[in-house]
C-alpha cells in the first residue's frame, strides 16, 4: 500500500507517519527530514536546497523528484510500500511521483487530507521541538519530555527547527495555500482523497485514519 499524507504544515503528518509505518509496514520517505540530512552533510544536494529550506519557500521539483525517486529505489521490496510526508508538494510533484511509481510497477492508493486550523498549526509549529539524533518529535505544551531539552527515547539533545519561527511559518503557510492545496483536487478526482480532522490530538487522529486504512 502506498499512502501519500497531505496538510499544512503543523498538520502533523510526520508524527502520524511514526504511528503508523510500523503497523502496515510502509518506509516512511519524508522530504524535509532527506533535505535537512543533506544540509547538515553539507552536500551539493544540502547546499543547493539550503536557502529555499531557511525562508520556508519551495525546494525545485526536479531536484526534490530525484531525491524521491533515489529513496524509492533503494527502498523498494524492503517493505509493504510508502508513506510520503511532505510530497508531493506541487502539482508537478504528483504527476511526477505517478511516473516514479509506475516505473516499479506501483501507484498511490490513497491520499489522506489532514485538515487543520491554522491557528492550531501555528501554536503547533512554534512549540515544537525535534530530537537531534533520532528525529523523535516533541511539543514544550502538547508533549513535554521527562528532562527539558533531553530526548525520552535516546537522551539526544532536542532543538527547534531554524524554520519554525512565526515570520518562517507564516511564508510556509502561504507556499501550502498556493502550491500544494491543488494537489487535493488532484487525489480528488482521482477518487484517492480521504479527509482526517487533524486539529484533535494525534491519537485520534491515528484511529481515525487506521479506520480508513482499514475500512
Ligand atoms: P517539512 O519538514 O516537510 O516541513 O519541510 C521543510 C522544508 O523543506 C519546506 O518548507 C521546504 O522548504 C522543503 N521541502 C520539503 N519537502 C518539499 C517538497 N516536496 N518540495 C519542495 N520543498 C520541500
Amino acid at each position: 500500500m502506498n499512502i501519500v499524507l497531505l496538510g499544512p504544515p503543523g498538520a502533523g503528518k510526520g508524527t502520524l507517519a511514526g504511528n503508523l509505518k510500523d503497523d502496515y509496514s510502509l518506509s516512511h520517505i519524508s522530504t524535509g527530514d532527506i533535505l535537512r540530512a543533506e544540509m547538515k552533510k553539507e552536500s551539493a544536494l544540502g547546499l543547493e536546497a539550503k536557502s529555499f529550506v531557511e525562508s520556508g519557500g519551495l525546494v525545485p521539483d526536479e531536484l526534490v523528484t530525484r531525491l524521491i525517486e533515489a529513496k524509492c529505489q533503494e527502498d523498494n521490496g524492503a517493505t509493504k510500500g510508502f508513506m510520503f510526508d511532505g510530497f508531493p508538494r506541487t502539482v508537478t510533484q504528483a504527476t511526477d511521483l505517478d511516473v516514479v511509481l509506475e516505473k516499479m510497477g506501483q501507484a498511490i492508493d490513497v491520499a489522506i487530507y489532514m485538515e487543520a486550523s491554522a491557528d492550531i498549526v501555528v501554536q503547533r509549529l512554534t512549540g515544537r521541538r525535534v530530537c537531534r539524533q533520532c528525529g523523535a518529535l516533541y511539543h514544550v505544551v502538547n508533549k513535554p519530555s521527562k528532562v527539558e531539552g533531553v530526548c525520552d527515547e535516546c537522551s539526544g539533545e532536542l532543538y527547534q527547527r531554524a524554520d519554525d519561527n512565526e515570520e518562517t511559518i507564516k511564508n510556509r503557510m502561504s507556499v501550502y495555500v498556493e502550491n500544494t492545496k491543488p494537489i487535493i483536487d488532484f487525489y480528488k478526482s482521482q477518487g484517492k482523497l480521504k479527509q482526517v480532522n487533524a486539529d484533535n490530538g494525534a491519537q485520534d487522529v491515528c484511529e481515525k485514519t487506521n479506520q480508513i486504512l482499514n475500512g
